[in-house]
């Protein structure tokens, strides 16, 4: 049977993507051997790092001034890098979520953190606005899709202060006016790659103004100067993403994704608020077209069991919503296909029938 990955993270990749992957895990670049081989300084792999990069810079017209780097530790280790190399005094975020919490938490330890808004007495079901963002804070942490909740903040802010943001579930969905941002950064599992890598994109100029001592691998300019070749990258996930970002190039880019991504939430979105057994949980301004979240309708909440295995049955994977939200989430990243989201419609509209 044919399987519709709707996961939330690690999650669905381009399958040429897949494949390249498998290919080089086998037998890089006609090499005779294996990509997990190979030292990471050699020309094949010194390329693939180079044009990776490269890609990046491109798909999302990063101006000059600003350094790609690919970094391990996951999207949690930005969480303190942050806050390491940028705070000085105060920082500023918008609590929008698990992950927002998170990023919040660690940046405590560095410094005055204000937040500035929260939508935690809704169960973070929509995304605070009308906020005032100190003006001598150090920088402002935005999360712009709420992985876990389906919210999304769809507009790149215009901040006086420097904006850094979590993109780890919608970085290359859409057009992002990178020039507005100091900082950007995403953990690849969502959209880019397999996990292991982390991307940042950072304005050279923001950098070394802390006072702090910054241990060397937890400096982001460390890794610029060495082209994130300080230490070992993780190779195989760099592979990966150059691969993804070879198939969002060739599919018209982060505009070509955008569009493909809105028809996607429409058709499913439409669904939801079309069929009577279902709701959705974000307000509908915020919906996020990456992760879609939705519970069964107050008449209809003993059927949550039996219309998950019906999902399941029919192909559906990784439905489940996550335990703070309940119900359903429907991950729509990037590499899932229409074809997808309207089985899971259909999926819906078939369950109604024999209600
Ligand atoms: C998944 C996710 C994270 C955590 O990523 P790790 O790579 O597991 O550390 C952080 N922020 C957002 C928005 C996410 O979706």
């Amino acid at each position: 049977m044919q399987k519709h990955n709707f996961s939330a993270g690690p999650s669905i990749l381009p399958r040429v993507a897949i494949e390249a992957t498998a290919q080089a895990v086998l037998d890089f670049n006609d090499s005779g051997l294996s990509i997990m081989e190979v030292s990471h300084r050699g020309k094949d792999f010194d390329a693939v790092m180079n044009q990776a990069q490269a890609l990046v810079k491109e798909i999302l017209s990063v101006p000059d001034g600003y350094s790609v780097i690919f970094l391990g530790g996951g999207a949690s280790m930005q969480f303190c890098m942050v806050p390491f190399n940028l705070l000085e005094k105060k920082a500023a975020y918008l609590n929008t979520g698990t992950w927002a919490s998170k990023a919040m938490k660690e940046a405590k330890g560095f410094g005055e953190t204000v937040e500035v808004a929260s939508s935690k007495d809704a169960n973070f079901s929509y995304i605070p606005k009308n906020y005032t963002v100190p003006p001598d804070a150090d920088y402002f942490h935005i999360t712009t899709n709420n992985t876990i909740f389906g919210t999304e903040l769809k507009e790149d802010l215009k901040t006086e202060i420097t904006l850094v943001a979590d993109m780890s579930s919608d970085i290359f969905s859409r057009p992002v006016d990178v020039s507005r941002y100091g900082l950007i950064y995403a953990g690849a599992q969502k959209n880019l790659s397999c996990a292991g890598v982390t991307v940042v994109i950072v304005q050279n100029d923001i950098l070394g103004k802390v006072s702090r001592h910054i241990p060397s691998m937890l400096d982001y300019r460390t890794h610029i100067d060495n082209g994130s070749m300080y230490n070992t990258p993780p190779v195989l996930p760099i592979y990966t993403a150059l691969q993804t970002l070879k198939w969002v190039k060739a599919n018209d880019g982060t505009a070509g994704m955008q569009k493909r991504n809105q028809a996607k939430a429409t058709r499913l979105y439409d669904e939801i608020d079309r069929n009577k057994l279902f709701k959705g949980t974000a307000a509908k301004e915020d919906r996020s077209i990456m992760n879609v979240c939705f519970v069964m309708a107050d008449d209809y909440r003993d059927l949550e069991d039996e219309f998950l295995k019906f999902a399941q049955s029919r192909g559906m994977v990784g439905i489940k919503g996550h335990r703070s939200v309940g119900g359903f989430r429907a991950s729509i990243y990037n590499a899932m296909p229409i074809e997808s989201v309207q089985a899971l419609v259909d999926c819906m509209k078939e369950f109604e029938t024999k209600q």
